[in-house]
């Protein structure tokens, strides 16, 4: 590691989001280094090491697409990739690229403070070191803050706890155990039928149901990763085209548009090849109410379907929006409450009063327990920017700004902070796309940023205050045409209690980014240079 503590930039995260951006001011001449909180590269797939975890979007989809060698030399062995295969993943990305030289590992930023008169970023790590830089780039992740909610007497518990979102590196051991889950999100969905299979008993408690979809997962062979490799810079260029940023294929007509049996065929179909692209069945789910009901009792039926005890189908069938919440992609989810070493506990009937030195305790019963479980997610979007004591122009906090909510221009950047800079913050699309190319068109368009700046001498970017407000307005009222605001997702902060509710992502790919690039072109529209 090169000891000099003035960089040019410094970027927190070594997610796929760090990484990338480090390469890209590797290649392009200017001093950085990451600083990341974890003992090893790799963001999500470092810390989301609990049974059954893998990606929901395709592995061939879910990949970088700036190296061709890159794309043509790794071969995804699944359908999604375990997190295993992940984790390798972006370490060989690391090593082919060289950058383990300028990532500091096991650090915790800690403050970030801009110094108005030398205009430049002053860091504190956790370490005690001060670094300082002209830029900071905060890759620090969406799904990176961990939420244990404040449930009492957790700390008298004798037994093991752990969470999806910081699961330890050694294997857990759930034989012969009664094991206690809490939460029914993607994370527990993915986890529980893996852990049931050894667990002595699993409790799931859940609060609100979810809505599953099936993934399908299966190997790939050499004769379709072939074919893929082929294909990759028109698979690549058709996904950008994409609402999703992905390939699969939105059906361009309206659900109530069509007959009972057509959109029964339809659904079908979906649910037989498996996926988010469930989603995409019909133009309107995530606007129409009406249409949204369709799929949604279509998933209900499946559920019956699948789940012998009618009362236990009926406690998993949601009566909420499909979508709404990010819709979950499992391998035999419902099946799992079929086997005789799994109950599942209603907590939204009878509450959770608080965990004991033996197990936990809802308002009905107690539960004796070995292991317990957090599946309970995560403060998204803006937990882990809001753990760094950040602070801009006058020392005016990220807090303050913040406190009605985040207010970002284009999910890059802030008013009142310069030359401070977000991968997939929120009022970008982040977490409503696929995230791989969003986050290679974040880092991309802050590449060009930073490198146009040099050459036109200007050392420091800041957004206006008045086009940050106008972007945070139309995130707001494209949010408000759709059904999104409808439950209490994370994508409104409802899962912290306190977060100001307000929708995060912005509902706009693919045009989000033609947006960002006409800014770009029309010499950074919305920004000032000084
Ligand atoms: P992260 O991978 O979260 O990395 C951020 C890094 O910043 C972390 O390593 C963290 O330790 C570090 N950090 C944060 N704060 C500090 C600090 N103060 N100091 C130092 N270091 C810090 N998205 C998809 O599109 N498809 C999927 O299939 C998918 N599956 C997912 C599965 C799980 C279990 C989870 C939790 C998320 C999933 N996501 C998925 C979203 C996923 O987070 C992104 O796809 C992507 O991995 C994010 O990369 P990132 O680099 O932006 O952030
Ligand atoms: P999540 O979706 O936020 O789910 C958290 C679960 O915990 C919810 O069921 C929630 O119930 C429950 N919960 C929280 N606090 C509780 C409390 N006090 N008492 C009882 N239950 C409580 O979190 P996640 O499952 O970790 O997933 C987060 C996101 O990460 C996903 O939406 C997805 O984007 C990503 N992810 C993706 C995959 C994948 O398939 N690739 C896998 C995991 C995660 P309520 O709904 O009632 O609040």
């Amino acid at each position: 590691m090169a000891k000099n503590s003035m960089l040019d930039v410094i970027i927190v995260g070594a997610g796929f989001a760090g990484l990338f951006m480090l390469h890209r001011m590797k290649q392009n001449g200017f001093a950085a280094r990451i600083i990341e909180a974890g003992d090893g590269v790799g963001g999500t797939w470092y810390w989301n090491r609990y049974p059954g975890a893998r990606c929901d979007v395709e592995s061939t989809e879910y990949s970088y697409q700036f190296s061709d060698e890159l794309q043509q030399e790794w071969d995804w062995s699944e359908r999604y990739a375990t997190q295993p295969e992940l984790l390798n993943y972006v370490n060989h990305v690391a090593d082919r690229f060289q950058l383990r030289p300028h990532i500091q590992l096991n650090t915790r930023v800690t403050q970030a403070v801009f110094d108005d008169e030398n205009e430049i970023w002053s860091v504190s790590l956790d370490s005690d070191e001060k670094l300082s830089a002209r830029f900071c780039v905060m890759a620090t992740g969406c799904l990176s803050s961990a939420n244990i909610p404040d449930i009492d007497g957790l700390a008298d518990f004798s037994g093991e706890v752990y969470h999806t979102g910081n699961w330890p590196h050694h294997r857990v051991d759930f034989s012969g155990k009664k094991v206690g889950i809490i939460g029914t999100g993607s994370s527990a969905i993915q986890s529980i039928p893996v852990i049931a299979e050894d667990a002595g008993h699993l409790y799931v408690f859940q609060r609100t149901p979810s809505y599953a979809v099936p993934a399908h997962n299966k190997p790939l062979d050499d004769a379709y990763r072939a074919a893929v490799k082929k294909e990759y810079p028109a698979r690549r260029e058709a996904a950008q085209q994409t609402r999703s940023g992905m390939l699969f294929q939105v059906n361009p007509e309206d659900a109530m548009t069509v007959s009972e049996a057509d959109r029964r065929a339809e659904y079908d179909r979906r649910w037989k090849d498996g996926g988010l692209a469930f989603l995409g069945a019909y133009n309107d789910l995530l606007v129409s109410r009406d249409a949204n009901d369709t799929a949604a009792e279509y998933i209900r039926e499946k559920i019956h379907e699948i789940v012998s005890d009618p009362s236990v189908a009926k406690a998993l069938s949601p009566d909420t929006v499909v979508g709404c919440k990010r819709l979950c992609v499992d391998t035999g989810y419902y099946e799992t409450y079929n086997r005789s070493n799994v109950s599942l506990v209603d907590v939204k009937a009878s509450p959770i009063e608080r965990i004991t030195e033996q197990g936990l305790r809802t308002q009905a019963e107690e539960y004796t327990l070995d292991t317990l479980i957090f599946a309970t997610g995560f403060d998204a979007m803006t937990g882990a920017l809001l753990k760094i004591d950040i602070r801009g122009r006058g020392g005016r906090s990220i807090a303050e700004k913040w406190e009605e909510g985040p207010k970002t221009y284009l999910g890059l950047a802030m008013a009142g902070f310069p030359n401070l800079f977000i991968v997939t913050g929120p009022g970008s699309p982040s977490v409503l796309a696929n995230m791989m190319p969003s986050i290679e068109q974040h880092v991309n368009w802050i590449t060009d940023c930073l490198t146009d700046m040099r050459a036109k001498g200007r050392a420091v970017i800041e957004a206006d205050q008045v086009f940050e407000e106008d972007w945070v307005s139309h995130v707001n009222a494209t949010a408000g045409k759709t059904l999104f605001p409808t439950c209490n997702s994370w994508y409104l902060g409802a899962n912290i209690p306190g977060k100001p509710r307000v929708f995060m992502p912005y509902l706009g790919y693919p045009a989000y980014v033609k947006k960002c690039n006409n800014v770009a072109a029309a010499d950074y529209e919305g920004f000032s240079f000084a």
